[in-house]
C-alpha cells in the first residue's frame, strides 16, 4: 500500500476560448466567485481564471486556461469528461428551470443511481453535473443577487474519467492513491478519498473506445489535495520509487503543484491547500484585479496588453 492519501478534489482545469463569455457563465449563471484573474504561468500571454466559494477553498475550484481560437475538443478516453458540482438536496428543479430561462443547453432532471442529476454544458459545450446531494455542509458564496443562498453550488462534487480500460486506472486510484471502490454499476465505478463526502469522489467510466482530444470545451487536469508541501514532498518522492513520472514541484503562488498522468493518460495534478488566494489580495477583492507571480511582476505592461479586458459583475458590498 501507499502512503499517498490525498483528502479531496483540489480543483479542475478546463480551456476556454473567450474569458468573457467564461466569467459571465461561471459566475452570472452558475453563481461561482471569480476568486483569482491571473495568467497561465507557463505561457503567460493567456489568462488562468479560477472560480469557487468565497474564499476558494480548495475543492469549490474550477480554473480556464483561455485560449481564444482554440478548435472544440472531443470528449473521449484519456480525458476527463465531467465535472459535478454539488447542491442542495431539492435545489434540482430549481437551477433546471433557471439553467433553461437562460438558454443554457441543459437535460431534464435524470437519476443516475441513487443520484438526482443535472448534466448542462457551458458555452464551450465542456460537460457540467449539478447533483443533488445530502449532507454537504459547505455554503459556497451567496454573491449573486439572483441565486438564493439555499440553492447555491457548494463546491465539486466528483470528477468523471472516460477510459478505454478500468483496470489500469483502477489500480492507480486504489494502490497508489489510496481510494476506495464505493460503487460499480451502470459501466460507472466511483472511487472515494477518506469517507467519500462530497468533493472527494472520482466515477471512471470504461469502454469507451475512441480517444479524446483536448482543446476548448474538455478538461486539462484534475487536481487532488494535499494538506501541505512536507507532505506533497513525501508523495511526490513515493511516485517516483513507484516508477511514476512525475514532474519537479511547481510553484503556482496560490499552491504548490506536482503533476503526473495516471495510465488512461489523464494528466493528475496535487496541489497543496495553502497558501491559497488570500496571498496576495484580501478576501474581499478576490478576482477583481490581474495578479501576477513576482516573477512575471516586471513584464506586467507586456502581458496585460496581451490580454483582452474583462467586465466583472459588481461585487455584492460595492455601491451600485
Ligand atoms: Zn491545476
Amino acid at each position: 500500500m501507499s502512503d499517498i492519501q490525498p483528502s479531496g478534489l483540489h480543483h479542475v482545469t478546463a480551456i476556454t476560448t473567450d474569458p468573457q463569455a467564461n466569467v459571465d457563465f461561471y459566475t452570472g449563471r452558475l453563481g461561482l466567485r471569480l476568486v483569482k484573474q491571473t495568467v497561465n504561468f507557463d505561457a503567460p500571454d493567456a489568462y488562468h481564471l479560477y472560480y469557487g466559494d468565497t474564499a476558494g477553498t480548495p475543492s469549490s475550484l474550477i480554473t480556464f486556461f483561455a485560449w481564444p481560437g482554440a478548435p472544440r475538443g472531443r470528449h473521449g478516453a484519456g480525458m476527463m469528461t465531467s465535472t459535478a458540482f454539488s447542491i442542495p438536496p431539492g435545489s434540482l428543479g430549481w437551477w433546471h428551470e433557471r439553467l433553461q430561462t437562460a438558454g443554457v443547453d441543459v437535460d431534464e432532471p435524470q437519476e443516475r443511481g441513487a443520484e438526482d442529476v443535472l448534466t448542462f454544458r457551458d458555452p464551450n459545450g465542456m460537460v457540467i453535473d449539478l447533483v443533488a446531494s445530502e449532507g454537504d455542509t459547505r455554503s459556497g458564496w451567496d454573491g449573486v443577487a439572483d441565486i438564493p443562498s439555499e440553492h447555491a453550488v457548494r463546491g465539486l462534487y466528483a470528477a468523471t474519467l472516460s477510459e478505454q480500460q478500468l483496470d489500469p486506472s483502477a489500480a492507480m486510484l486504489v494502490d497508489l492513491l489510496g481510494m476506495t471502490v464505493q460503487t460499480d454499476e451502470g459501466g460507472r465505478t466511483r472511487f472515494a478519498m477518506e469517507a467519500g463526502a462530497p468533493g472527494s469522489l472520482v466515477d471512471v467510466q470504461a469502454g469507451v473506445k475512441e480517444r479524446g482530444r483536448q482543446s476548448a470545451g474538455t478538461v486539462h487536469h484534475v487536481a487532488f489535495r494535499a494538506p501541505d508541501l512536507d507532505t506533497m514532498t513525501r508523495w511526490q518522492s513515493e511516485l517516483l520509487e513507484r516508477g511514476v513520472r512525475v514532474t519537479e514541484i511547481l510553484d503556482r503562488q496560490y499552491f504548490k503543484s506536482i503533476y503526473f498522468r495516471e495510465p488512461g493518460g489523464v494528466l493528475f495534478e496535487i496541489a497543496t491547500d495553502q497558501p491559497g488566494f488570500a496571498t496576495d489580495e484580501p478576501l474581499l477583492e478576490l478576482g477583481r484585479h490581474l495578479k501576477l507571480p513576482p516573477w512575471l511582476e516586471p513584464n506586467r505592461a507586456q502581458i496585460q496588453a496581451s490580454l483582452p479586458a474583462l467586465h466583472l459583475p459588481p461585487q455584492p458590498a460595492e455601491p451600485a
